[in-house]
């Protein structure tokens, strides 16, 4: 399949301190795409980077076969990247309807703001019952039902997902990383960035580990989550 993200041997960091090290991946079109490690690897780092919040040092970001390497967030949100960060960040004195509306304010999403807010109260019953209530005052599972909505409404071609499920208890996790796989097959293609590394590989179709900044291991989702490294390095099995 056609790779709708590509990373060509990236690099990134903050001032002196080299982050990411010559990187390279892929995230095939209509994938769920994952790329797993431990606290401190640099996974936090590598969606910033993709997304134009942190400037590269060295190689490239290919999206849809364009260079955006150089390109401001904005563009890139323009494009159809939408990051939905690590620590949620919705708007907590808005209500839930606001935070979606604020969500499809790019012009490209904009027409549609009113057909996406229903969508997404399709997808997220919740939400459609808490649509009055102050975005702060919602659980943190609503809350990180609300963010997803709210990249979902710019009408992306690639969702970011940083650390979705952290935080949460365990059925909501559950509930997220099903709405996850709905959210693919809406057409959405997914890059997810986890700790949750068992659930996260399972609904994946590729995964990629990385340790330090470099990519160690990549294979099918199942291939992953059947191998022996990753089974005692990241699932104590
Ligand atoms: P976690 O799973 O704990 O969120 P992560 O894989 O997302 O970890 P990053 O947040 O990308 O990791 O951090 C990678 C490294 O970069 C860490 O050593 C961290 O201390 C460092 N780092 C992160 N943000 C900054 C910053 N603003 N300035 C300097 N160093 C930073």
């Amino acid at each position: 399949m056609n790779a709708l993200l590509e990373l060509d041997k990236i690099s990134s960091g903050y001032g002196d301190v080299s982050v990411i090290k010559g990187l390279s991946l892929k995230v095939s079109s209509g994938s769920i795409t994952a790329l797993v490690g431990s606290n401190g690897a640099g996974k936090t780092t590598l969606m910033q980077t993709i997304s134009g919040l942190l400037p590269l040092t060295e190689g490239r970001v290919i999206f849809d076969g364009e260079n955006i390497s150089e390109a401001p967030p904005h563009r890139r949100v323009e494009l159809g990247l939408a990051l939905v960060p690590e620590g949620r960040l919705i708007f907590p004195e808005f209500s839930v309807e606001e935070n979606l509306k604020i969500g499809g304010i790019i012009p490209r999403a904009r027409s549609n703001r009113s057909k996406l807010t229903k969508e997404m109260f399709n997808l997220f019953p919740r939400l459609l019952e808490r649509r009055r209530q102050a975005g702060g005052t919602l659980s943190g599972g609503e809350q990180q039902m609300l963010a997803l909505a709210r990249g979902l409404m710019s009408e992306p071609r690639l969702l970011l997902l940083d650390e979705p499920s952290l935080g949460l208890a365990p059925n909501v996790a559950q509930l997220l990383f099903e709405t996850v796989v709905r959210v693919r097959e809406s057409g959405v293609t997914v890059f997810i960035v986890e700790q949750d590394i068992r659930s996260t590989l399972e609904i994946s179709d590729h995964g990629y580990v990385i340790e330090n900044g470099r990519i160690v291991m990549k294979g099918t989702g199942s291939e992953l989550l059947a191998d022996e490294t990753v089974r005692t390095a990241y699932l104590g099995i």
